[in-house]
C-alpha cells in the first residue's frame, strides 16, 4: 500500500458495502474502515420481508458480498461496533468499544431504522419491528399456523409481512392510520387493487383506525385497542415508516434538512464528509427539490457516486428513482416519484391482475406504477421524467408501447 490517506466508512448496509467495493475497484489503496454496529457483514434488507421471513432463504443468501471480499480487499471491518461520536475538527471518530479512528476523509452511510410506536404498551414482548436480520429471528418463531397477528402499518413492510403470514396459514389484520394503504407512495387505484389482493387471501383491514394502545391479558392475550375497535392478538408487527439515522453527523454539527444534507456529489456541509443512503436528502435537478429515499437503488447508486467524489472524481447523483414490492405472486415496480403529479391515466385494466398507472404532470410523463406489466416498468425507467408530452389516448391503451405515447415535436 503506498497510499498513505484513511476513509472510514460508518454504516455497514447497503451504501457502506457498495461505497468499500467501489473504492476498490476505482483503485483506492489507502487504508479503508468499514465500521456497522450490528455483528453481520453487510446484507441486503428486501428479502427481510419476504424470503427470509417466510424460511425459503437462508442467512448466508443475505450476504451482499462474500467474506472473502473484505480480506482479499484489505478493508478494516470493525462490525458490532458503533460509532458513538464525530469530532470533525479532528476528523476522529470515537467508537462504542473504546477505540479511536481517525479519518482523512469520512463516509456516513448509518441509514434509516423503523419508526417507534408512541403508544402504551408498544414495547411489550411480542411486538415487534422489522429492519434486521436479528428482528425476523426474534419474530420468526411466531410465524405459524392459526397465529394471530395485527400489523399496524399498511406500507411495504406490513404488506410483505402480511402477504407472507398469509401464506403460512396465519391469522392477519392490518391497522392502517389513514384511509387507504400505501396512501403515500401509491395511487388510489393501486391501493385498491392491493387491498382486494389481500382480502381475496383472507386478510383484514381496519382502515382510518388509530392504534391507542397496546395490552397484556392475564392469559398472555396481546389486545390492540384502535379507533375501530379492540383486536386480540397472539404477536403485533409494527411497520409504521422509516426514521433515518442522523443522529452522529447532527450531534457533529452537519447541516440537516430531512436527512444529513448533501450535494449531488454526496458532500455534506463539512469538506472532507460524505454520506449516502437512507440517511441523506439530495438536491433533484430531475424532480426540482430535496429528496430523500430509502431504497436499494438510491443506496447503491449514490454511494457509487460518493466513493467518486471521495476520490475527487466528479459525477453528479440525479436519478431516477425505482422501487419494487413482491406481495403474493404479484411484482409491483415503481419507476419514478408519483407523489409530484398532477393527473394519472390508468393503462389496463386492474381486473385482469396486470396494469400500469402513468403519473403525468403538466401533461408529461414523470412516473410509472406497474403491476405484473414488467415491460412498462423498464420503459419507464430509462423514460422519465419525460420532456415531451403524451398521447392520452395512446397511454390508455396497453397494446400501445409506453415509448410510442409520447409525442414528437
Ligand atoms: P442500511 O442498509 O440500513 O445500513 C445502515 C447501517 O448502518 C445499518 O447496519 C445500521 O445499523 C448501521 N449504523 C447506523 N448508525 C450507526 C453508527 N452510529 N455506527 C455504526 N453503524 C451504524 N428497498 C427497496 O428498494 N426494495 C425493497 O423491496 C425493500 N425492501 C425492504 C424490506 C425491509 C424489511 C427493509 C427494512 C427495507 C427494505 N428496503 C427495500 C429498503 C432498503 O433496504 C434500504 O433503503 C437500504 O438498505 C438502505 O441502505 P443504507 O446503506 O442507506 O442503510
Ligand atoms: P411505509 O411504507 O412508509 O409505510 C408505513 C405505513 O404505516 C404508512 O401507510 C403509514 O401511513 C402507516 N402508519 C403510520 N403511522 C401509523 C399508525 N400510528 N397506525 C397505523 N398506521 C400508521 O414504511 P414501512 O412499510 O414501515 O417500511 C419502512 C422502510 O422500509 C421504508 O423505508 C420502506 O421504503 C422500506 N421498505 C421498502 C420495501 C419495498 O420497497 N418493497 C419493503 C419493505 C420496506 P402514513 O403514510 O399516513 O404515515
Amino acid at each position: 500500500m503506498t497510499n498513505t490517506k484513511t476513509i472510514a466508512i460508518v454504516g455497514a448496509g447497503q451504501a457502506g458495502a457498495q461505497a468499500a467495493q467501489s473504492l476498490r475497484n476505482e483503485g483506492y489503496d489507502g487504508r479503508l474502515f468499514l465500521i456497522g454496529d450490528e455483528p453481520q457483514a453487510p446484507y441486503q434488507r428486501p428479502p427481510l420481508s419476504k424470503k427470509y421471513l417466510s424460511g425459503e432463504f437462508e442467512a448466508e443468501r443475505l450476504a451482499l458480498l462474500p467474506d472473502k471480499f473484505y480480506t482479499d480487499s484489505a478493508i478494516d471491518c470493525l462490525f458490532g461496533v458503533r460509532a458513538d461520536n464525530l469530532d470533525l475538527d479532528a476528523s476522529e471518530i470515537q467508537l462504542s468499544d473504546g477505540f479511536k479512528i481517525s479519518y482523512d476523509q469520512l463516509l456516513i452511510t448509518t441509514g434509516s431504522r423503523s419508526r417507534a410506536l408512541p403508544i402504551p404498551g408498544s414495547h411489550l414482548e411480542g411486538v415487534y419491528a422489522l429492519r434486521s436480520i436479528a428482528d425476523v429471528d426474534q419474530l420468526r418463531p411466531n410465524v405459524q399456523s392459526g397465529q394471530r397477528v395485527s400489523i399496524i402499518g399498511g406500507g411495504y413492510i406490513g404488506l410483505e409481512v402480511a402477504a407472507v403470514a398469509r401464506s403460512l396459514g396465519l391469522d392477519v389484520r392490518v391497522i392502517e392510520a389513514a384511509d387507504r394503504i400505501m396512501a403515500r407512495t401509491a395511487p388510489e387505484v393501486v391501493s385498491r387493487y392491493f387491498t382486494d389482493l389481500h382480502r381475496s387471501n383472507g386478510v383484514a383491514f381496519e382502515l382510518g383506525a388509530g392504534v391507542q394502545s397496546i395490552s397484556r391479558s392475564e392469559e398472555g392475550e396481546l389486545s390492540v385497542a384502535t379507533t375501530a375497535g379492540t383486536f386480540a392478538s397472539d404477536w403485533v408487527l409494527v411497520g409504521i415508516g422509516g426514521q433515518a439515522n442522523v443522529e452522529l453527523g447532527q450531534a457533529a454539527g452537519l447541516t440537516m434538512d430531512n436527512g444529513i444534507a448533501v450535494d449531488a456529489h454526496c458532500q455534506t456541509s463539512a469538506a472532507n464528509v460524505f454520506a449516502a443512503g437512507d440517511c441523506t436528502s439530495f438536491p433533484s435537478a430531475k424532480y426540482g427539490r430535496r429528496i430523500r429515499l430509502e431504497s436499494v437503488q438510491n443506496a447503491i447508486d449514490q454511494a457509487k457516486v460518493a466513493a467518486l467524489s471521495l476520490l475527487g472524481k466528479g459525477e453528479a447523483y440525479d436519478p431516477v428513482p425505482w422501487f419494487w414490492s413482491d406481495q403474493y405472486d404479484t411484482k409491483f415496480q415503481i419507476a419514478g416519484l408519483s407523489q409530484f403529479a398532477d393527473e394519472q391515466v390508468v393503462r389496463g385494466d386492474p381486473a385482469s391482475g396486470s396494469f400500469a398507472v402513468a403519473h403525468l404532470r403538466d401533461n408529461k410523463l414523470i412516473s410509472v406504477d406497474a403491476i405484473n406489466t414488467p415491460r412498462d416498468y423498464m420503459l419507464a425507467r430509462r423514460m422519465v421524467p419525460t420532456t415531451s408530452e403524451v398521447d392520452r389516448a395512446a397511454l390508455a391503451d396497453p397494446t400501445t408501447p409506453l415509448k410510442e405515447t409520447i409525442q414528437t415535436a
